[in-house]
């Protein structure tokens, strides 16, 4: 495990300049560091460039050190990683353990060369923390919402959205708020992503199909089961069949929203009467940018988009709305992390009978709304009436709504 101690002040040797480039990156809760050439034509010749990505967007960093250092740089990275040093030629991959002011991390290195050098990108595996329902960022309403659907003895609970929204994080988290000595819970994971207490994980791949995984699941005697992504009629069916015999199965779904789910799975070949009988609530859910409460400033919006934000959900009195500030030291550019926004659909009596009788989406989405379902537009315009949203970033969500 390699000490990383952050430099006191400008940075005097090579060690101390990757530790440095290292701790800057940590500190800016990075995702990823690159190092690499960005130009062959500045007025120095080569450019390289220092860049993070936070919060999925790549951004450059301000340093002096980074052109004609970069060699060394590469190397020093390089006996961290106990790579062979004169290997310049290959794409190379290692990690580093690092101890940081922060706790301790995983650096994973990728090395590819070019003809002027090599290139790295350092992606930072943080020790993962078990995430709690309550730091989902949902609202009351739908933490009790989505919390009282968890209760069911069995069915079927899907959390949809596009990649990298969140969907395993808030599956953890309720997986982890209903385990205990009492419930046997397994899941079957591509990879798993973390590791709860009372949980049984179980990685798919690897030779191992959903309908032996099925078959064994049937006989592990358990009570929840967690599939970790539907993807195809194989796994739509297993999830289907196990949420049929008396689990609680959750998994998720790539759909635009909540009501998406019901014509994906039967593009899966899965029976409208199947769905009916065993689906028990969808989540959708999103991240936006949340704007940093110190910082922001007030947005000035026309006339028209208003009129579009109260015809999706009008405004409390008093309303006034905010743009990213300039950023500040509490901050990342005007946004501190990001927000959960979330649609649930509770599958009641009325919805199952709609699902059965392959009701249209838009008969269904209004048997939702008057069972009180706010949609992704709604509850994302709760939060952009908050303050802690900007209406552009979630412009996305707000398009066909209305009424
Ligand atoms: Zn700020």
């Amino acid at each position: 495990m390699y000490e990383l101690v952050p430099p006191q002040g400008r940075p005097t040797s090579v060690q101390q300049l990757v530790d440095f480039i290292l701790w800057q990156a940590i500190r800016a809760k990075a995702s990823d560091l690159h190092y690499g050439l960005v130009s062959h034509t500045g007025p120095g010749g080569l450019t390289y460039m220092l860049r993070h990505r936070v919060f999925g967007k790549l951004q450059p960093v301000r340093s002096e050190f980074i052109g004609q250092q970069h060699k060394e740089v590469l190397a020093r990275l390089k006996v961290l990683a106990a790579l062979p040093s004169t290997d310049v030629n290959a794409p190379q991959d290692a990690q580093i353990k690092v101890n940081t002011p922060e706790g301790p991390m995983v650096l994973r290195l990728s090395i590819i060369p070019n003809p002027e050098g090599e290139e790295v990108v350092i992606r930072f595996q943080r020790a993962q923390k078990i995430p709690q329902t309550a730091q989902l960022g949902m609202t009351p309403e739908m933490l009790q919402g989505i919390t009282g659907l968890t209760r069911q003895r069995s069915g079927l609970i899907i959390v949809n959205g596009p990649a990298g929204c969140g969907k395993t994080t808030t599956i953890y988290a309720l997986l982890n708020s209903l385990a205990n000595a009492e419930t046997k819970i397994l899941t079957a994971e591509d990879p798993i992503e973390l590791r709860l207490p009372f949980v049984s994980h179980t990685a798919i791949g690897r030779g191992t199909s959903f309908a032996q995984l099925s078959k064994a699941f049937m006989r592990q005697d358990a009570d929840i089961i967690f599939i970790g992504e539907v993807r195809d009629a194989e796994s739509a069916e297993t999830a289907v069949q196990l949420a049929q015999t008396g689990h609680l199965v959750f998994t998720t779904l790539h759909t635009r929203d909540a009501l998406g789910v019901i014509p994906r799975l039967e593009a899966f070949g899965i029976h409208p009467n199947f769905i009916a009988s065993t689906l028990v609530g969808s989540l959708a859910q999103r991240l936006v940018p949340r704007l940093c409460a110190k910082c922001r400033v007030p947005a000035v919006i026309d006339e028209a988009t208003a009129g579009l934000l109260k015809k999706i959900l009008p405004p409390p009195a008093g309303t006034r709305l905010f743009g990213p500030g300039p950023g500040c030291a509490e901050c990342n550019g005007g946004h501190t992390g990001r927000l959960g926004v979330y649609e649930l659909l509770s599958v009641t009596p009325e919805i199952s009978d709609l699902i059965n009788r392959k009701a249209p989406q838009k008969e269904l989405l209004s048997a939702a709304r008057a069972n009180r379902m706010l949609t992704l537009g709604q509850e994302a315009l709760i939060r952009v009436y908050a303050g802690h949203v900007d209406y552009k970033a979630v412009s996305g969500l707000l398009g066909g709504e209305g009424g």
